[in-house]
């Protein structure tokens, strides 16, 4: 039997981003007793879901809920709007926009991957900065014929702390006189950044429960546009649990063809409640105002932020990088065993060669200084060189910025 009853004193501290914690008042709420998924009950909490998740995405549309993790709402979002052998146009963010890419030629599409070219520091440039819309505003000028069929691009790159301009996306649709399916990734962004369905004219938006919403993994999302539900009717890859038509049907009712995670919905009314209940934009503010935390740490360490571009630094998450010939991983490692503190790990390209320090959800001042109290022991300990103590530099920060209002939720 491994040892799973060992709980070190105290918090854990889970500075990934994502999972997140789960704020207390979530976690009781799940405990409720399961009900009838076809029961009278089920239908009010269902619509009172789905109404919330609305706003959360800032649409008038409809929301698929679906029991999966996020990369069942990548799939889901591409069945739906696709036909084998499609050309789909991917921006390469990182490593989740990567997986997304390889997800998709799994299920028979044709993507064209563009990214930054070069490199800078070390890593790939493209991993260093959000999308640029100018170069798919250029590609699908090339495309006369309309060949390529969506545009998918990741809203907050995770495996960077790299946040993309959507509007800029859509305006670089709209330029080129293009009718491509826009479908974006806001799995980490949603209900920490802000994120608008509607005005920002995305046809398909993909979220999970485990990040901003504060929930337990387990909820993928698809918000949708009339025009990807149109596009739902054409579309030829096989697709049956993910299949939208009966879903928005059932749902109009507040119930699903399948049975839903009735426990996890309990989860995701409060969590709307805690969210809604403090206003969307006090919630994106806060995350702002931790990621300007973590940034005034790094800075004073003396190493460098993963984001090369102040403008699209991440309120969600902080990439770290290391000096050369330090392996971020056993700093990461030694911090978690010596501090009990986790830190996200380097992903693919860039792997080794830095860390992430969530601040997404539920988060306060305390528990990101003591992070940062986390890996600057953790990295004098490893004997990296730091320049100055980033937790002064984060506590100055916040102390001389306070919160408008510390509400209580
Ligand atoms: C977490 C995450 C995913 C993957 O979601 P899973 O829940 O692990 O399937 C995809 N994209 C982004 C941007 C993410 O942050």
């Amino acid at each position: 039997m491994p040892q799973l009853d060992f709980h070190p004193s105290g918090r854990h501290f889970l500075q990934i981003p994502g999972p997140s914690p789960v704020p207390d008042r979530i976690l009781r709420a799940m405990s409720l007793p399961t009900i009838d998924h076809r029961g009278p009950e089920f239908g009010q909490l269902g619509l009172k879901v789905l109404a919330d998740v609305q706003k959360i995405f800032q649409t008038r549309h409809p929301v698929m809920i679906y029991p999966s993790s996020g990369t069942g709402a990548w799939e889901a979002a591409l069945v739906n709007t696709l036909s084998p052998g499609d050309h789909v146009l991917m921006y390469e963010t990182g490593h989740f926009a990567f997986l997304w890419n390889k997800l998709a030629k799994r299920l028979g599409l044709q993507t064209e991957v563009i990214a930054m070219p070069g490199e800078d520091g070390g890593v790939p440039r493209s991993w260093r900065h959000g999308v640029q819309a100018n170069l798919i505003e250029q590609r699908l000028r090339q495309d006369s014929a309309h060949a390529i069929k969506a545009v998918c691009v990741v809203h907050n790159e995770t495996s960077t702390g790299v946040t993309s301009d959507i509007a800029a996306v859509r305006q670089a649709l709209d330029a080129a006189g293009h009718p491509a399916l826009l479908l974006v990734d806001t799995i980490s962004g949603l209900a920490g950044a802000d994120y608008q369905h509607d005005a920002w004219g995305v046809d398909v938006s993909i979220s999970g429960s485990q990040k901003g919403l504060m929930l337990p993994p387990g909820i993928g999302l698809n918000a949708l546009s009339p025009k990807a539900i149109e596009a739902s009717k054409q579309a030829k890859l096989p697709k049956a649990f993910w299949a939208w038509d009966e879903i928005i049907d059932m749902n109009r009712n507040g119930y699903w063809p399948t049975t839903p995670n009735t426990n996890l919905l309990y989860g995701l009314s409060e969590a709307c409640d805690m969210l809604l209940g403090q206003g969307l934009s006090a919630v994106f503010a806060r995350h702002q105002r931790w990621a300007a935390g973590a940034q005034r740490a790094v800075r004073a360490w003396g190493l460098e932020i993963q984001c090369a571009d102040a403008q699209a630094y991440s309120p969600i998450l902080t990439g770290v990088m290391m000096p050369e010939g330090v392996d971020a991983d056993a700093v990461r490692q030694l911090i978690y065993e010596r501090f009990d503190c986790s830190l996200g790990t380097g992903l693919g390209k860039i792997k080794g060669k830095m860390f992430r320090i969530g601040h997404l959800g539920d988060c306060n001042d305390l528990t990101l200084i003591a992070a940062i109290a986390a890996c600057e022991m953790g990295m004098k300990v490893s004997g990296v060189k730091l320049a100055a103590s980033g937790v002064q530099a984060a506590m100055d920060y916040f102390s001389a910025n306070p919160i408008p209002a510390l509400k209580r939720a």
